[in-house]
């Protein structure tokens, strides 16, 4: 089973209780309490010798590090485990000497970064947290008057603090198609020289106000390399907040062959057979290429196409 990450299930967000401020206010008092701190958009970690782990703090010691202990500087992340999970935005670094830390330092990161050495849970609720803390951030001041938010509802909703106006703002995650699109045995797969170098990836965009997914996946793909699809397929979603998206996967089949790539937007873009997934060579490529992330549904897409015509 391959893993899934940024989406597991064993973190619960009991939503129902984000309206509850005395339960969270009485939990966030109890010992039954995980702190996650961020540092604006990047996560906090602790680099061993040999792994990277989540900082996670308890209440004594998130009180080493920031004064600000009240419900309305706190994201409700949800429950692990019967384990109440909050997540914090720490401006002041947090140093290894506030904690008794024994072994490894204290870093902050994109998450992206560490991911490898993470597990499926763990990248979970700091995916939460970094994509909640991103929204926060950007959401301070009211888009309807310009006065000032605040925070209700253990951080889902930043409610406006003119009376007049008393507009309620909710998190907000960008839908994007991505797409394998094939052609009897083979795969289109392109790159953008955004991309590391020698990734090639399937094929993705935003979707656009009053524009379905097959709409927007069609156009993407025509606009990027020419070709019209057909027979679109559901395969699955994925949150990606780096930093807002949702990615929302789908097979799709042409019978068009030619490409017109779009030049401003993809670098270069081939058609795969199998094997040449599988070995990571392509005759017009020289020196081999790499497929996607293995934490991205791009990847998860090749890897199930390969699967199903093997
Ligand atoms: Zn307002």
């Amino acid at each position: 089973m391959e893993k899934i990450y940024y989406n597991n299930p064993l973190l619960k967000r009991s939503s129902e209780l984000r309206k509850d401020e005395n339960f969270l206010k009485n939990i966030l008092n109890s010992e039954n309490v995980n702190f996650i701190p961020m540092r604006g958009d990047e996560n906090y970690f602790i680099s061993g010798k040999e792994e990277i782990k989540p900082l996670i703090l308890k209440k004594q010691e998130l009180e080493l590090c920031t004064k600000e202990i009240n419900l309305d500087k706190m994201i409700f992340l949800g429950k692990i485990n019967e384990k109440f999970y909050f997540s914090i935005n720490i401006k002041s670094k947090i140093e290894k000497n506030n904690l008794e830390i024994d072994q490894g330092d204290i870093i902050t990161d994109q998450l992206r970064n560490v991911i490898g050495s993470l597990t499926e849970l763990d990248s979970s609720y700091l995916a939460l947290a970094k994509g909640m803390i991103f929204w926060h951030e950007r959401n301070k001041f009211c888009g309807v008057c310009g006065s000032k938010t605040k925070t209700e509802e253990a951080g889902f909703v930043l409610k406006c603090v003119n009376k007049n106006c008393n507009e309620s703002h909710f998190p907000r995650t960008d839908p994007a198609i991505i797409t394998l699109v094939s052609n009897k045995d083979k795969v289109l797969l392109a790159r953008s020289s955004r991309f590391p170098q020698k990734m090639y990836s399937t094929l993705a965009g935003f979707v656009e106000p009053g524009e379905s997914l097959e709409l927007a996946l069609k156009r993407e793909v025509y606009e990027e390399v020419g070709v019209n699809v057909n027979k679109i397929e559901y395969f699955q979603s994925q949150p990606w907040p780096f930093p807002a998206s949702l990615m929302l996967g789908f097979f799709a089949e042409t019978e068009d062959t030619d490409l017109n790539v779009d030049k401003n937007e993809i670098e270069d873009a081939n058609w795969f057979d199998i094997s040449q997934l599988k070995d990571l060579t392509h005759p017009d490529i020289t020196d081999g290429f790499k497929l996607p992330r293995f934490d991205s549904i791009a990847r998860r897409l090749v890897n199930d196409w390969i699967r199903r015509h093997e």
